[in-house]
């Protein structure tokens, strides 16, 4: 990452933004960042050799979790973290908070809900127990319909399964007693699902880690993970176990440039908004919302009230590039601002206070995966597409069991060591993953038109594993 022309960038698209804090340079501008109650410790970067039981690369949710409960089953093992910027830099600290029991795959999604959900109330205790205060509020999730398009396709799935937790289809008037969303024709809503400040969560994790022994690095760029070695330019660390926790970086290091495709999804804020505008929209309780358009929204209330909103639509770069400047795109950000007005008018003209966005990491079967090796002692978990913020946690607490040797129903999860199919060479994938991006959007597009759902949106849909029951595991209805 290249700091300075972060700070560039942030200055040049900052518009009508708060002015930044003094630790802004250590972590991406964003609401979360501002939201933070002080500097998150500087903490040191890796000089010379070292020596662990296990090195965790990458000091994200997954990294962090990781970490965290492998401190908790093997309080005698050394542990060590690094970090190539600061904990929290990554997704893990800019992203929409959902943490929902969204799994991104079809296939997988009945067997994996379980697990999820009952990590959602996971991290709700280990937040309170760790004295994380991170705006957690568990008032599920709202997916709407504001096209006939979107609703055919949502009561056809309701119809095959029933909706989330059996709690079936909500009709206009169902809809509007919880939230008045512009258009809204009905909805489906999802009990599994919380929300949180993403940076408040990662810095109170990066803490509970410290305090479990756990040595934190940051500004500590990894340049190669073998069995037993991890490389930095700044020195070395000898593990028996390593664990790669690098999400949409993953790209960078040698052997794994295929795994995951960095793709960016961008987030806007408003101003706090006043009671009237409450009053009008409603949306008393803190569920997260989207409907069910093909290139993804999705949106929270925060605990001072604002809205957040975010979304896909930013390209996919040559090479599978990762740069601070792809965090900023006009065009979805103006994108972000109008469909804010278009869903709810009476918040059409609020101030828009934060801009952000980031990289989050696609596998080429749209399914996560957590795998470990005993052999080699390599370990990885990542590919969440845009459903990281549970999932990274139920990940980090199969990674910790799994280095220890322990089986649990988590381990038996069908992600655990699944085979991972690697993304084509450029520039098909330049190609695969621009036509997608662009073919949800043109069937959005159409289906407003229309008013049908578009066969170029199934076409999309099944390309990317996204036909399933809602709250089951479409990525269409979930943050990211
Ligand atoms: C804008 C946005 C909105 C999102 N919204 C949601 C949402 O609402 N709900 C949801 O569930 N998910 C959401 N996601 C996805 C979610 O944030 C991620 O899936 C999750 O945070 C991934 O966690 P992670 O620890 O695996 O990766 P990250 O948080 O990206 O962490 C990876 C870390 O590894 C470090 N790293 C990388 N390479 C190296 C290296 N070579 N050496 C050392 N360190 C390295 C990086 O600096 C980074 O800190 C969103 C993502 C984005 C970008």
């Amino acid at each position: 990452m290249v700091d300075a022309s972060r700070f560039l960038l942030r200055r040049r698209a900052a518009g009508a933004r708060q002015p930044q804090p003094s630790w802004s340079d250590r972590l991406p501008a964003s609401l979360w960042t501002d939201q933070l109650p002080g500097p998150p410790p500087a903490r040191p970067t890796l000089r010379g050799e070292h020596r662990a039981d296990v090195c965790v690369v990458g000091a994200g949710f997954t990294g962090l979790w990781t970490a965290y409960h492998l401190a908790a089953l093997a309080p005698g093992r050394s542990i060590t973290v690094v970090e190539a910027q600061a904990a929290g830099f990554g997704a893990s600290g800019r992203n929409g908070g959902w943490c929902s029991a969204i799994f991104p795959s079809a296939a997988l999604a009945p067997r994996m809900r379980p697990a999820l959900a009952a990590t959602i109330d996971e991290i709700g205790e280990v937040t309170r127990a760790e004295g994380i205060d991170c705006d957690f509020a568990k008032d599920g999730y709202l997916c709407v319909a504001t096209t006939p398009a979107q609703a055919e396709r949502l009561r056809a799935e309701v119809a095959a399964t029933g909706g989330p937790d059996g709690g079936g289809w909500l009709d206009a008037d169902a809809v509007a007693a919880r939230i008045r969303v512009a258009g809204a024709l009905g909805g489906v809503f999802d009990p599994q699902c919380a929300v949180l400040s993403p940076a408040k969560l990662a810095q109170g994790l990066a803490q509970a880690v410290e305090r479990r022994g756990v040595a934190l690095f940051e500004r500590s760029r990894v340049r190669r993970v073998r069995p037993g070695l991890v490389e930095l330019a700044s020195g070395r660390v000898r593990a028996d176990v390593v664990i790669r926790a690098t999400e949409a970086w993953t790209s960078r290091l040698p052997g794994a440039e295929r795994e995951l495709v960095p793709v960016y999804s961008l987030v806007i804020a408003t101003e706090p908004l006043p009671a009237e505008v409450w009053d009008e929209i409603g949306w008393r309780e803190r569920f997260t919302l989207n409907d069910n358009r093909h290139l993804i929204i999705y949106a929270q209330r925060t605990a001072d009230g604002r809205i957040v909103l975010g979304g896909r639509g930013a390209p996919y770069h040559f090479g599978s590039r990762v740069r601070p400047s792809f965090d900023l795109d006009e065009a979805v950000f103006a994108h972000l601002r109008r469909t804010l007005g278009t869903l709810f008018p009476a918040a059409a003209n609020a101030r828009i206070t934060h801009r952000w966005g980031g990289p989050l990491g696609v596998p080429r079967d749209w399914t996560p995966a957590v795998r470990f090796d005993p052999g080699t002692g390599l370990g990885s978990a990542g590919g969440y597409v845009g459903d990281g913020v549970a999932a990274s946690a139920l990940a980090g607490r199969t990674l910790a069991e799994l280095v220890v040797g322990k089986e649990t129903p988590r381990t038996g999860l069908p992600w655990v060591n699944r085979p991972v199919r690697p993304w084509e060479p450029e520039p098909l994938r330049w190609l695969g993953v621009n036509a997608g991006r662009i073919g949800a959007a043109a069937a959005d597009a159409r289906e407003n038109r229309t008013g049908r759902p578009s066969r170029l949106g199934t076409v999309v849909d099944r390309l990317t594993g996204h036909q399933d029951p809602p709250g089951g595991s479409s990525e269409t209805l979930g943050p990211s």
